[in-house]
């Protein structure tokens, strides 16, 4: 099964999925399959190898691509993907450009600012951010989100909740929200799907809950 996120883009062309835990997880295949279910040519598909960077990668050709964690093109022949399991997935559609793009957006690329900088590039092809969408897909949310005070001390009191000991509980979504509002974004065009992978084993991988064995769910997205 996989979520069908294109209507939330409310474009006739534009397709954006997400496998959920029982798409048969088999490395690269299982994009393939995602992208041909959404109708997108598998072989135009863009890998990136997810390093938690706040690395940006502008695509032009379809194929592997070394430490990125943020993916964008302008090319109708371009279908981008990313693999997560709790970061956030983030989709974003430019409906003036054209242009789109997937953030992996977990703590430490958050904290290093990947979410501003895809902005800027976004910007640096159209300066009006006021047709642009972003989705903030399935991800780890404040209620399961423990961080210790080593990940704590990267993010403003404003998005923590005081756990046990020095404990705290990390609202990483409000985080990207706030970034996304500074770089611009309507808060009307920030759509938040409000799931947590963490509290729903029957329909997410989580690396929270499961450990390194963790499966993946992948995001996708691309003009059809
Ligand atoms: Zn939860």
């Amino acid at each position: 099964m996989f979520l069908d996120l294109s209507s939330y883009f409310n474009q006739a062309n534009f397709r954006a999925g997400f496998s959920l835990g029982d798409f048969s997880y088999n490395s690269k295949n299982d994009r393939k399959q995602l992208a041909e279910n959404l109708e997108l040519k598998s072989e135009n598909l863009v890998i990136p190898k997810q390093v938690h960077s706040h690395h940006v990668q502008i695509c032009t050709t379809p194929g592997e691509l070394a430490d990125t964690d943020t993916v964008i093109s302008h090319s109708t022949d371009i279908v981008l993907s990313i693999q997560v399991a709790d970061c956030i997935p983030l989709f974003i559609l430019d409906k003036n450009s054209k242009m789109f793009g997937l953030i992996h957006a977990g703590w430490r690329g958050t904290a290093k600012g990947i979410v501003g900088k895809t902005m800027s590039e976004f910007k640096r092809i159209n300066e009006q951010t006021r047709d642009m969408i972003v989705l903030i897909g399935p991800s780890i949310k404040q209620c399961c989100f423990e961080i210790g005070p080593e990940v704590a001390k990267e993010f403003s009191k404003d998005f923590l909740i005081q756990g046990k000991g020095d404990r705290s509980f990390l609202d990483l979504q409000g985080v990207v929200k706030t970034q996304l509002l500074n770089a611009g974004i309507n808060s009307e065009n920030i759509i938040d799907l409000n799931e947590c992978t963490c509290c729903q084993p029957d329909k997410y991988y989580s690396y929270r809950r499961d450990g390194k064995r963790a499966g993946r769910m992948i995001a996708v997205c691309g003009w059809v």
